[in-house]
């Protein structure tokens, strides 16, 4: 049985854990890429998956991240995948791309997800906002659109909590959760980043502790200079090693 209190509770836990406030929308890339010991893979694992957690036994740990999904939907596989990394006892997950579904486990996870990356009291206090500026109890789907896109999650992870926490009643939820909002989005003045993946040259990206334990072993002679080339090729950082194609000089700023 599921514990929502619980899984809150944890949610507010780890955002002060990490330095974050119990509100605010969160840069959950920049924060994981923080995190001590962990190592964060960016690839594509097609359409069953949306991400890996694997915890070393020297504590040095792996996420992965379906990156064929859209912006959003990584953004919340991450937030899922924090929830293995520190409250699961199991030391691996390989997780569905379905929210909602699976063992016990996957469903905290989701829930967590929610709760962490769409703060219980920030979406109320958002809500009621809306909803006293159009004079009305009903959410529209652009309101759904304006929220989704101030917690920066994807469309049908907002209708999802929507509906859990009664926003949103059964029949306007099943309505917006298949509903293509890429278009809408933009009509009122947003970027559609969120409802796209990266482009598939973008897709390949490995962050964190592998990157700088390569490095340290690179300096302290432990590794050749070729075996250290080797070590980012195989984590898909060939700009490490060839430069990154991008023109011009760095701008400093
Ligand atoms: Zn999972």
């Amino acid at each position: 049985m599921i514990c929502t209190s619980d899984i809150m509770t944890k949610s507010i836990q780890l955002r002060t854990k990490l330095g974050e406030d119990a509100n605010s929308p969160i840069d959950i890339f920049a924060l994981a890429q923080d995190i001590e010991q962990l190592t964060i893979v960016y690839y594509p694992m097609g359409e069953n998956l949306s991400g890996i957690c694997l915890k070393g036994a020297a504590g040095n740990n792996v996420i992965s991240i379906n990156s064929s999904m859209t912006v959003g939907r990584q953004r919340f596989s991450l937030a899922h995948e924090l929830y293995h990394l520190y409250f699961d006892k199991n030391m691996t997950a390989v997780c569905a791309q379905k929210i909602g579904v699976g063992q016990e486990t996957e469903k905290e996870a989701d829930l967590f997800a929610s709760y962490f990356l769409m703060p219980a009291a920030a979406l109320q206090t958002k809500v009621e906002m809306l909803k006293a500026k159009n004079d009305s109890n009903d959410l529209s789907i652009y309101d759904v659109i304006r929220l989704e896109q101030y917690f920066q999650v994807s469309h049908q992870a907002a209708v999802i909590r929507l509906r859990q926490d009664k926003l949103l009643n059964a029949d306007a939820a099943d309505a917006m959760i298949s509903k293509g909002v890429r278009r809408l989005a933009e009509s009122i003045g947003y970027s559609t980043e969120l409802y796209k993946p990266l482009p598939v040259e973008k897709q390949y990206m490995t962050y964190g502790n592998y990157i700088d334990q390569a490095e340290q072993v690179l300096k302290r002679g432990l590794v050749s200079d070729g075996k250290y080339e080797e070590l980012l090729l195989t984590a898909f950082r060939s700009d490490l090693v060839y430069g990154d194609n991008e023109e011009g000089e760095e701008i400093i700023d």
